[in-house]
């Protein structure tokens, strides 16, 4: 890795998503902090240009489609390209133990179509390497397909979602489009989805399904245009997001992204980890 080595990281002006940049831009990369707030954004990134890193600022809202696009045209122009893309972005509106689904449409629209929507832009702009590109999605165990407590009820979708047969983008959107009118029609209560944190543990799901399929595509590129895709959970994580509760600090919770990002081993591909051990979905 080297500074011709591109990497661009989402929601980075504070938080997980900061220390990533920090840590990969600690590696020798170039690393394009991103942020949807342009003056919190360059203040952050100030903070580790006078380190002497690699650091640059450029705007990025991920659910806003003409902001991915201009960030697109930037990247292309700039670099011609990227190597390393890291969709930490995401929104949380549930405190304590609370359910805060009148969010519900915000943390969808953010968490898992953002993140769609941001790999889809950005995947034509991956820079063909023998090393293969990277994308990492920062996820939570609290979308697991087979949490033990914490899962969607009905088990013929449970079944259809963990099939690599059966999985598809339209399967992922219509869970989450079902999921929004019960939230609309107020019967979301009874529609067997997750108990704890409702739509962000279904945003997190619909980000790790849409990995394994991403995976999946990815790997009938042909050699020198492989692009590898992976998620994390990063741990209970003292940020903004858990009101600084979490029981790790954000330089811990960035270690598994740059990791999975400079990994070596190429055969890593539509997997989930946590503490750089992979966990099952
Ligand atoms: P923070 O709230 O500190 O950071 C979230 C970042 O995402 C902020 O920079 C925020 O920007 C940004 N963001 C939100 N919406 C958008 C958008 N539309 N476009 C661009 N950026 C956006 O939380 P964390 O650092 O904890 O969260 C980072 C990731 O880690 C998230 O995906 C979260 O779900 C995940 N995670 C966190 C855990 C934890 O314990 N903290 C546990 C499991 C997963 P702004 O400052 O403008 O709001």
């Amino acid at each position: 890795w080297t500074s011709e080595t591109i990497a661009v990281v989402t929601g980075a002006n504070r938080g997980i998503g900061f220390e990533i940049v920090h840590q990969l831009a600690l590696h020798g990369l170039t690393v394009i902090l991103t942020s949807r707030d342009t003056g919190v954004g360059e203040e952050s990134a100030k903070v580790l240009q006078e380190g002497g890193l690699n650091v640059v600022f450029h705007q990025l809202d991920i659910v806003d489609p003409s902001s991915i696009k201009e960030f697109a045209n930037w990247i292309k122009e700039n670099y011609g390209g990227l190597d390393i893309l890291i969709n930490n972005a995401g929104v949380n509106f549930n405190a304590g133990s609370d359910n805060s689904v009148e969010f519900a449409e915000k943390v969808i629209t953010t968490n898992y179509i953002g993140t769609k929507n941001m790999i889809k832009a950005i995947v034509p702009l991956m820079r063909p390497s023998d090393a293969g590109s990277r994308i990492v999605n920062v996820s939570s165990k609290l979308g697991r397909l087979n949490g033990r407590r914490n899962k969607i009820s009905n088990v013929e979708l449970r079944k259809q979602l963990e099939d690599d047969e059966s999985l598809t983008e339209e399967l992922i959107d219509q869970t989450m489009d079902k999921f929004l009118q019960e939230v609309k029609d107020g019967t979301w209560t009874e529609g067997g989805w997750p108990q704890a944190f409702t739509d962000y543990s279904l945003s997190k799901l619909a980000v790790n399904a849409y990995t394994r399929l991403m995976a999946s595509i990815f790997s009938e590129r042909p050699e020198g245009q492989k692009i590898y895709i992976n998620c994390y959970c990063p741990g209970w994580v003292k940020t903004a997001m858990t009101g600084w509760a979490g029981h790790i600090e954000p330089e811990d919770g960035a270690d598994t992204a740059v990791w999975l990002a400079l990994l070596p081993d190429q055969s890593i591909s539509g997997k989930f980890f946590n503490e750089r051990r992979e966990i099952h979905f």
